[in-house]
Protein backbone atom coordinates (compact mmCIF):
# COMPACT_ATOMS: atom_id res chain seq x y z
CA UNK A 1 0.00 0.00 0.00
CA UNK A 2 3.24 2.16 0.91
CA UNK A 3 4.25 1.99 -2.76
CA UNK A 4 4.41 5.23 -4.68
CA UNK A 5 3.85 7.09 -1.85
CA UNK A 6 6.11 10.28 -2.67
CA UNK A 7 7.33 12.49 0.33
CA UNK A 8 4.59 14.71 1.86
CA UNK A 9 5.66 17.63 0.05
CA UNK A 10 6.88 16.33 -3.76
CA UNK A 11 5.79 18.53 -6.54
CA UNK A 12 5.08 21.95 -6.85
CA UNK A 13 1.80 23.83 -5.84
CA UNK A 14 2.88 21.93 -2.52
CA UNK A 15 0.64 23.65 0.93
CA UNK A 16 2.82 23.23 3.52
CA UNK A 17 0.08 20.58 4.65
CA UNK A 18 1.39 17.00 3.66
CA UNK A 19 -0.29 15.33 0.81
CA UNK A 20 -2.04 18.44 -0.16
CA UNK A 21 -1.54 20.58 -3.40
CA UNK A 22 -3.05 23.61 -4.35
CA UNK A 23 -3.15 25.57 -7.87
CA UNK A 24 -4.11 29.39 -8.05
CA UNK A 25 -5.16 30.64 -11.28
CA UNK A 26 -5.31 33.98 -10.91
CA UNK A 27 -8.81 34.49 -12.36
CA UNK A 28 -12.18 34.19 -10.63
CA UNK A 29 -13.38 31.54 -10.25
CA UNK A 30 -14.62 28.47 -7.93
CA UNK A 31 -11.93 26.74 -5.68
CA UNK A 32 -12.46 22.94 -6.67
CA UNK A 33 -10.97 19.72 -4.60
CA UNK A 34 -10.13 16.17 -5.66
CA UNK A 35 -9.64 13.99 -2.67
CA UNK A 36 -8.27 10.23 -2.43
CA UNK A 37 -7.68 7.77 -0.31
CA UNK A 38 -9.67 8.96 2.21
CA UNK A 39 -9.73 4.73 3.25
CA UNK A 40 -5.98 3.67 3.37
CA UNK A 41 -7.14 0.43 1.25
CA UNK A 42 -7.98 2.04 -1.45
CA UNK A 43 -5.25 2.79 -3.56
CA UNK A 44 -6.97 4.21 -6.79
CA UNK A 45 -7.75 7.39 -5.15
CA UNK A 46 -4.68 7.95 -4.46
CA UNK A 47 -2.74 6.90 -7.76
CA UNK A 48 -5.39 9.11 -9.86
CA UNK A 49 -4.44 11.98 -7.36
CA UNK A 50 -0.54 11.49 -8.13
CA UNK A 51 -1.41 11.31 -11.61
CA UNK A 52 -2.96 14.66 -11.88
CA UNK A 53 -0.03 15.76 -9.63
CA UNK A 54 2.31 14.46 -12.24
CA UNK A 55 0.59 15.39 -15.11
CA UNK A 56 1.00 19.14 -14.00
CA UNK A 57 -3.19 19.80 -13.80
CA UNK A 58 -3.77 23.55 -13.10
CA UNK A 59 -6.88 25.70 -12.95
CA UNK A 60 -8.16 28.19 -16.20
CA UNK A 61 -10.15 29.83 -13.47
CA UNK A 62 -10.65 29.80 -9.58
CA UNK A 63 -8.38 27.20 -7.45
CA UNK A 64 -7.58 23.59 -7.94
CA UNK A 65 -6.38 21.35 -4.60
CA UNK A 66 -5.15 18.02 -4.84
CA UNK A 67 -5.55 15.63 -1.94
CA UNK A 68 -4.93 12.43 -0.18
CA UNK A 69 -6.88 12.55 2.63
CA UNK A 70 -5.49 9.59 4.95
CA UNK A 71 -1.49 8.52 3.95
CA UNK A 72 -1.01 7.48 7.62
CA UNK A 73 -3.21 4.71 6.84
CA UNK A 74 -1.72 3.90 3.84
CA UNK A 75 1.00 4.00 5.06
CA UNK A 76 -0.02 0.95 7.71
CA UNK A 77 -1.63 -1.00 5.35
CA UNK A 78 -4.72 -0.33 6.57
CA UNK A 79 -8.53 1.13 5.79
CA UNK A 80 -7.57 3.37 8.60
CA UNK A 81 -5.39 3.71 11.34
CA UNK A 82 -7.75 4.62 14.95
CA UNK A 83 -11.15 5.72 13.12
CA UNK A 84 -12.62 5.36 9.51
CA UNK A 85 -11.46 9.01 8.47
CA UNK A 86 -15.23 9.22 5.93
CA UNK A 87 -17.20 8.87 9.20
CA UNK A 88 -16.28 11.78 11.26
CA UNK A 89 -16.83 15.04 9.85
CA UNK A 90 -18.65 16.77 12.06
CA UNK A 91 -16.79 20.14 13.76
CA UNK A 92 -17.62 18.69 16.99
CA UNK A 93 -16.10 15.40 16.74
CA UNK A 94 -13.02 16.13 15.37
CA UNK A 95 -12.62 19.19 18.26
CA UNK A 96 -13.74 16.33 20.69
CA UNK A 97 -11.15 13.41 19.90
CA UNK A 98 -7.81 14.49 20.54
CA UNK A 99 -6.22 10.96 20.74
CA UNK A 100 -6.71 9.58 17.19
CA UNK A 101 -4.87 9.82 14.17
CA UNK A 102 -7.84 10.78 11.58
CA UNK A 103 -9.16 13.37 14.13
CA UNK A 104 -5.77 15.12 14.04
CA UNK A 105 -6.11 15.04 10.38
CA UNK A 106 -9.36 16.10 10.01
CA UNK A 107 -9.02 19.14 11.69
CA UNK A 108 -5.40 19.70 9.65
CA UNK A 109 -7.39 19.54 6.36
CA UNK A 110 -10.23 21.64 7.56
CA UNK A 111 -9.44 24.92 6.60
CA UNK A 112 -8.67 24.17 3.32
CA UNK A 113 -11.73 21.43 2.93
CA UNK A 114 -14.02 24.67 4.11
CA UNK A 115 -12.94 26.90 1.48
CA UNK A 116 -14.09 24.64 -1.19
CA UNK A 117 -16.93 25.20 -3.30
CA UNK A 118 -17.00 21.41 -5.65
CA UNK A 119 -15.26 18.38 -4.34
CA UNK A 120 -14.69 14.88 -5.85
CA UNK A 121 -13.58 12.29 -3.14
CA UNK A 122 -12.55 9.21 -5.24
CA UNK A 123 -12.82 5.91 -3.35
CA UNK A 124 -13.53 1.46 -4.19
CA UNK A 125 -15.33 -1.18 -2.70
CA UNK A 126 -14.69 -4.49 -1.59
CA UNK A 127 -16.61 -6.02 -4.62
CA UNK A 128 -18.45 -3.85 -6.68
CA UNK A 129 -16.73 -3.36 -9.94
CA UNK A 130 -19.27 -1.30 -11.68
CA UNK A 131 -18.93 2.66 -10.75
CA UNK A 132 -21.15 4.65 -9.33
CA UNK A 133 -21.77 7.73 -7.23
CA UNK A 134 -22.61 7.73 -3.67
CA UNK A 135 -24.54 11.42 -3.11
CA UNK A 136 -26.74 12.94 -0.36
CA UNK A 137 -30.49 13.21 -2.23
CA UNK A 138 -29.58 17.19 -2.51
CA UNK A 139 -30.72 18.87 -5.98
CA UNK A 140 -27.41 20.00 -6.06
CA UNK A 141 -24.86 17.00 -5.80
CA UNK A 142 -27.44 14.95 -8.24
CA UNK A 143 -27.06 18.14 -10.31
CA UNK A 144 -23.34 17.72 -10.54
CA UNK A 145 -23.36 14.24 -10.67
CA UNK A 146 -26.30 14.17 -13.26
CA UNK A 147 -23.60 17.13 -15.37
CA UNK A 148 -20.77 14.95 -15.21
CA UNK A 149 -23.25 11.61 -16.37
CA UNK A 150 -20.08 9.16 -15.90
CA UNK A 151 -20.45 6.83 -13.96
CA UNK A 152 -24.03 6.89 -14.87
CA UNK A 153 -24.96 4.71 -11.67
CA UNK A 154 -26.41 7.01 -8.96
CA UNK A 155 -26.54 5.72 -5.38
CA UNK A 156 -28.45 8.33 -3.14
CA UNK A 157 -28.62 8.69 0.50
CA UNK A 158 -31.75 10.66 2.23
CA UNK A 159 -30.24 11.77 5.18
CA UNK A 160 -27.06 10.86 4.58
CA UNK A 161 -24.42 8.44 5.66
CA UNK A 162 -26.31 5.81 8.24
CA UNK A 163 -23.37 5.57 10.78
CA UNK A 164 -21.14 8.94 10.59
CA UNK A 165 -20.34 11.63 8.08
CA UNK A 166 -18.49 11.54 4.90
CA UNK A 167 -16.40 14.15 3.91
CA UNK A 168 -18.72 14.86 1.68
CA UNK A 169 -20.77 15.77 4.05
CA UNK A 170 -19.08 18.44 5.48
CA UNK A 171 -20.20 22.16 7.06
CA UNK A 172 -21.72 23.62 3.78
CA UNK A 173 -21.58 20.68 1.81
CA UNK A 174 -24.61 19.27 3.65
CA UNK A 175 -26.25 22.49 3.65
CA UNK A 176 -29.20 22.63 0.82
CA UNK A 177 -29.21 26.39 0.59
CA UNK A 178 -25.28 26.61 0.05
CA UNK A 179 -23.76 26.12 -3.00
CA UNK A 180 -21.07 24.23 -1.91
CA UNK A 181 -21.51 20.85 -3.53
CA UNK A 182 -19.44 17.29 -2.32
CA UNK A 183 -19.90 13.96 -4.61
CA UNK A 184 -18.31 10.73 -3.80
CA UNK A 185 -17.68 8.51 -6.57
CA UNK A 186 -16.69 4.61 -5.66
CA UNK A 187 -14.25 3.60 -9.08
CA UNK A 188 -14.27 -0.54 -8.60
CA UNK A 189 -12.63 -2.59 -6.39
CA UNK A 190 -9.90 -1.84 -4.30
CA UNK A 191 -7.91 -4.54 -5.99
CA UNK A 192 -8.97 -4.31 -9.71
CA UNK A 193 -5.61 -2.79 -11.52
CA UNK A 194 -8.37 -1.16 -13.80
CA UNK A 195 -9.38 0.92 -10.80
CA UNK A 196 -7.10 3.52 -10.62
CA UNK A 197 -7.78 4.52 -14.42
CA UNK A 198 -11.28 4.78 -13.74
CA UNK A 199 -10.59 7.11 -10.93
CA UNK A 200 -8.14 8.71 -13.04
CA UNK A 201 -11.34 9.49 -15.81
CA UNK A 202 -13.56 10.07 -13.57
CA UNK A 203 -11.35 12.91 -11.61
CA UNK A 204 -10.82 14.43 -15.34
CA UNK A 205 -14.66 14.17 -16.29
CA UNK A 206 -15.73 16.02 -13.07
CA UNK A 207 -12.80 18.78 -14.07
CA UNK A 208 -14.23 19.22 -17.17
CA UNK A 209 -17.79 20.10 -15.48
CA UNK A 210 -16.77 21.44 -12.21
CA UNK A 211 -16.95 25.03 -13.25
CA UNK A 212 -20.05 24.66 -15.38
CA UNK A 213 -21.85 22.82 -17.97
CA UNK A 214 -18.83 21.36 -19.59
CA UNK A 215 -18.96 19.36 -22.49
CA UNK A 216 -22.33 16.60 -22.57
CA UNK A 217 -22.09 13.09 -22.66
CA UNK A 218 -23.91 11.72 -25.08
CA UNK A 219 -26.15 8.40 -24.92
CA UNK A 220 -25.54 8.40 -21.27
CA UNK A 221 -28.32 6.76 -19.12
CA UNK A 222 -28.53 7.50 -16.15
CA UNK A 223 -29.54 5.26 -13.37
CA UNK A 224 -30.76 6.27 -9.56
CA UNK A 225 -30.95 3.91 -6.34
CA UNK A 226 -32.53 5.40 -3.23
CA UNK A 227 -30.82 3.98 -0.46
CA UNK A 228 -33.78 2.75 2.40
CA UNK A 229 -33.26 0.74 5.63
CA UNK A 230 -29.74 -0.56 6.29
CA UNK A 231 -29.70 -4.67 6.77
CA UNK A 232 -27.72 -4.90 10.40
CA UNK A 233 -26.33 -8.33 11.02
CA UNK A 234 -27.38 -9.30 14.59
CA UNK A 235 -24.52 -12.22 14.47
CA UNK A 236 -21.09 -13.05 13.19
CA UNK A 237 -22.32 -15.70 11.06
CA UNK A 238 -23.39 -13.25 7.98
CA UNK A 239 -23.70 -14.78 4.60
CA UNK A 240 -24.84 -13.08 1.69
CA UNK A 241 -27.21 -15.74 0.06
CA UNK A 242 -26.95 -13.65 -3.59
CA UNK A 243 -23.95 -11.96 -5.75
CA UNK A 244 -22.24 -9.20 -4.09
CA UNK A 245 -21.23 -7.24 -7.42
CA UNK A 246 -23.73 -4.77 -6.27
CA UNK A 247 -27.22 -3.34 -7.53
CA UNK A 248 -28.77 -6.62 -7.01
CA UNK A 249 -32.38 -7.31 -7.77
CA UNK A 250 -34.40 -9.12 -5.24
CA UNK A 251 -37.68 -10.14 -5.11
CA UNK A 252 -40.44 -9.89 -2.31
CA UNK A 253 -39.70 -12.99 -0.21
CA UNK A 254 -36.60 -14.00 -1.33
CA UNK A 255 -34.33 -15.57 1.30
CA UNK A 256 -31.11 -12.68 0.63
CA UNK A 257 -28.32 -13.84 3.64
CA UNK A 258 -28.79 -15.93 6.44
CA UNK A 259 -27.64 -14.40 9.96
CA UNK A 260 -26.25 -17.10 11.86
CA UNK A 261 -29.49 -19.84 11.77
CA UNK A 262 -31.89 -16.73 11.00
CA UNK A 263 -32.73 -15.93 6.97
CA UNK A 264 -32.84 -12.74 5.78
CA UNK A 265 -35.50 -12.10 4.04
CA UNK A 266 -36.25 -9.42 1.55
CA UNK A 267 -39.29 -7.26 2.66
CA UNK A 268 -40.79 -6.13 -0.82
CA UNK A 269 -39.10 -5.91 -4.64
CA UNK A 270 -35.71 -3.93 -3.60
CA UNK A 271 -32.26 -3.70 -4.85
CA UNK A 272 -29.21 -4.23 -2.33
CA UNK A 273 -26.11 -1.83 -2.42
CA UNK A 274 -22.87 -1.72 -0.67
CA UNK A 275 -22.51 -5.36 0.74
CA UNK A 276 -19.62 -5.57 3.36
CA UNK A 277 -17.11 -8.21 3.44
CA UNK A 278 -17.98 -10.38 6.55
CA UNK A 279 -19.83 -8.26 8.35
CA UNK A 280 -20.04 -8.59 12.83
CA UNK A 281 -22.81 -8.23 15.05
CA UNK A 282 -24.00 -5.16 15.02
CA UNK A 283 -22.37 -3.86 11.58
CA UNK A 284 -24.59 -2.76 8.45
CA UNK A 285 -24.31 -5.56 6.34
CA UNK A 286 -26.08 -4.06 3.14
CA UNK A 287 -28.37 -1.25 2.45
CA UNK A 288 -31.81 -2.15 1.31
CA UNK A 289 -32.08 0.21 -2.01
CA UNK A 290 -35.21 1.48 -4.41
CA UNK A 291 -34.88 2.25 -7.92
CA UNK A 292 -35.97 5.77 -8.33
ZN1 LIG B 1 -13.79 4.20 0.72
Amino acid sequence: MTTGLPGAGAAAGHTGVPFVWSFESGRPGPHVMIAGLTHGNEPAGQAAVLRLVEEGVRPLSGRLTLALVNPAAAAAGRRFVDRDMNRLWRDDWLDGDGSSVEAARGRELRPIVRQVDVLLDLHTTAFVARPFFVIAELAKTRALADRMAWPPTQQLMPGGCVDGRHLTDYGRFADPDDPAVAVTVECGTHDATASAGVAHAVARRFLEVANGPGPARPNVSIERFRTGEPCIARTDRFALRIPTTGFVGVRKGDVVAMDGDRPVIAPADLVIVSPRPDPKAGQTAFLWCERC
